[in-house]
Order: C-alpha cells, then sequence, then structure tokens
C-alpha cells in the first residue's frame, strides 16, 4: 500500500472513530437498540445458533470432501489457506460467530444499523406471525426475500460505488465454502437496510427468518464450491454451485449473469439467466486488490475505494456502471490469457 493511501485511509478510520464515539454518545438507546435487532433477529450471540451454524459448515465440508477429493477440497485450502483462502478464513469466521456486528457498527460509523432501529420504532410493525402455518410463512417469505435479494445483488453490481464493496466478495480466488460468508461489512450494512428493513416492514416474523437463514446458509456453501453440480432439473428453480461459479468468473462472457440467491426465476425473468455452455475453472475479478494484502488492509482497501467512487459519482452524477464500462477498465490481455488457458468445455 502506498503512503498517501495509508495517509487517505488512516484519516478515514481516525473520521470513523470519532463518529462512532459521537454515535454511542448520542444515541445510546438506539445502539441497545441495534444489539436486541441483532440479538433477537439474527440470534448472532445465541451460542446454539452459532453452533448450529458451524456444525452444518462441518457437515457441508465432509460432504464436499467426499464428492470433489482431499485435493481440491475447502477443508484442505481452508487447513493450509492461500491468501484468499485466509480472508475467508477471518472473515468468514468473525461473520460465522457473530462478532461482526462490532466491526459492523465501527465500518458504518454506526449510522446505517441506527437508521432501521430508529425506523422500526416509528413505524412500529410488531413481529408478529400472519398465520400459524409455518411451512406455508416459510415458502412464501422465502420468496419474497429471494426476489428482494435479486435486486439487492443486482443494484451491488451496477452501482458504482457499491460494486467497490460488493467486489471484497467477488475477490476470492478460490471457493473454500466460508466465501459464503466473505462479505464486506458495508455490503452487511447495505442489505441491512435494503433487505431486511423491508422485510421487517412488511411484517416478516422471526421463525421462518431464522429457518430461511438455515437453510440458505447450507445453499450458499456449496455456491461456494467448486462441486460440480448443477442440480440436473432441480437446477432450473435452485441456483446450482456452476450457476453461481460463473457468477464469480471473470471471463466477459460471464459478467452480469446469474445475480438469483437461491432460485434461478429472477434471472429468467429479468435477463440475467446465463444459458451459454462455458464453465470457468477459475474465479475473481481481474483487478484484483485484495488478494495480495493482509485482512485488515483488505477490509479497508473496498472502505476507502467505495467512499472515493460515491465522491465521484456525486461530482459527475455518473451512479451506473455499465458492463461495458467494467471491460473498458479491465485488462484484456490478462482475460485472453485466463480464457485460453483456464475455459473447460462444460460435458455434453
Ligand atoms: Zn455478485
Ligand atoms: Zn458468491
Amino acid at each position: 500500500m502506498s503512503d498517501s493511501t495509508f495517509k487517505s485511509l488512516l484519516r478515514f478510520m481516525t473520521a470513523n472513530i470519532a463518529v462512532v464515539l459521537l454515535g454511542f454518545l448520542f444515541f445510546p438507546t438506539h445502539t441497545m437498540a441495534v444489539g436486541q435487532c441483532y440479538s433477537t433477529v439474527f440470534a448472532n450471540f445465541d451460542p446454539i445458533y452459532v453452533l448450529q451454524r458451524i456444525s452444518l459448515l462441518a457437515v457441508c465440508l465432509l460432504i464436499e470432501w467426499r464428492f470433489v477429493g482431499w485435493k481440491d477440497c475447502s477443508l484442505r485450502k481452508l487447513l493450509w489457506p492461500s491468501r484468499s483462502a485466509m480472508h475467508d478464513l477471518v472473515i468468514g469466521t468473525i461473520n460465522l460467530c457473530g462478532f461482526a456486528i462490532i466491526l459492523f457498527l465501527f465500518f458504518t460509523a454506526n449510522v446505517i444499523p441506527v437508521l432501521p432501529a430508529s425506523t422500526r420504532e416509528l413505524v412500529g410493525i410488531e413481529w408478529t406471525s400472519r398465520t400459524d402455518n409455518l411451512p406455508l410463512q416459510i415458502v412464501f417469505w422465502f420468496v419474497l426475500r429471494d426476489f428482494v435479494l435479486y435486486w439487492f445483488h443486482r443494484l451491488l453490481h451496477e452501482f458504482a460505488f457499491a460494486w467497490e464493496i460488493h467486489k471484497y466478495h467477488h475477490s476470492a480466488t478460490v471457493f473454500t465454502m466460508l466465501t459464503a460468508s466473505r462479505v464486506h461489512f458495508l455490503e452487511r450494512a447495505l442489505s441491512h437496510v435494503f433487505v431486511t428493513l423491508p422485510l421487517v416492514m412488511l411484517g416478516m416474523p422471526g421463525e421462518p427468518f431464522l429457518a430461511i437463514t438455515i437453510l440458505n446458509d447450507a445453499l450458499s456453501r456449496f455456491r461456494h464450491s467448486m462441486v460440480n453440480w448443477g442440480f440436473g432439473w432441480f437446477g432450473w428453480i435452485v441456483v446450482s454451485p456452476i450457476a453461481h461459479r460463473i457468477h464469480h468468473s471473470y471471463l466477459p462472457e460471464h459478467w452480469d449473469v446469474n445475480y438469483g440467491d437461491s432460485l434461478t426465476i429472477w434471472d429468467r425473468l429479468f435477463g440475467t439467466y446465463y444459458g451459454g455452455g462455458i464453465l470457468n475453472s477459475e474465479v475473481g475479478v481481474t483487478d484484483n486488490l485484495i488478494d495480495n494484502v493482509d485482512v485488515i488492509s483488505g477490509l479497508l482497501i473496498p472502505y476507502a475505494k467505495a467512499i472515493q467512487r460515491f465522491g465521484d459519482s456525486l461530482t459527475t452524477n455518473e451512479w451506473w456502471q455499465t458492463s461495458r464500462r467494467r471491460q473498458e477498465e479491465v485488462n484484456v490481455e490478462i482475460i485472453q490469457d485466463a480464457h485460453d488457458d483456464s475455459v473447460a468445455r462444460r460435458a455434453a
């Protein structure tokens, strides 16, 4: 990291600490409300819930080992981590074990988490069930949440500043299953406002949310694995590991496709489904700033870049990042080499 980048990051962080302290000083009740919201909705500090998620991960790791072999399995990549796997390991574990809120508050200067808490108090919608039929609730909220997630994910790719944040997830150059939890805390903040908050406002009760989170947890582990599963006819409905691997590809043919979280219907409906025959054997982004730096710098870079891009957009009034613009930014040579070296034709 250059001296000037480091100094500007230092300035950002100092300003951030000041805002966090002011936030705690002036909004103590809101801060508590956030904590409460998290412990009930996300069950972040519930040891049973954390244990459930860790056991689920362990089971997924063993299943994957059985199917892809020791050489390619996530367990081996996590036990002898590369630089990319190290980011997954540290940030994935922090997210998985529920300590994310501390960093989450820090990176958002305590502003964004306060917003939903305040709005919730203002609107006053209670977490009440609309029907007693739990399976029906789960299906309804699962589909609705997936629809919201599709658009949230798509906008993370299309807004220039948001892409800088989401790119943290896409900077993984190997899939370790924990890559699913490798999400920048600013992205978690945005998802809190644009996904969780609207669903809470619409009245999503707690139980289906927890059931959906566990179900999605298992699916997302396999979506971030190199298992060659297309899920057969099931893959027409549910996003398969192959479909999501394509979403993580740096081949231009694969850009801006397969945004779906669990269901493929939204990609089909809104024209972003990839039906081509090329399957990437590698994942990552062409302008990868994260892969060669340590974990702390890896968290600071998207933060600084996102603020910088946000400032640029304010000045130029250009908020959207089209695929074309991204194509112009990347090193075409790297792509061509990668294409020649690593593309494997999917077996017919
Ligand atoms: Zn993405
Ligand atoms: Zn992903």
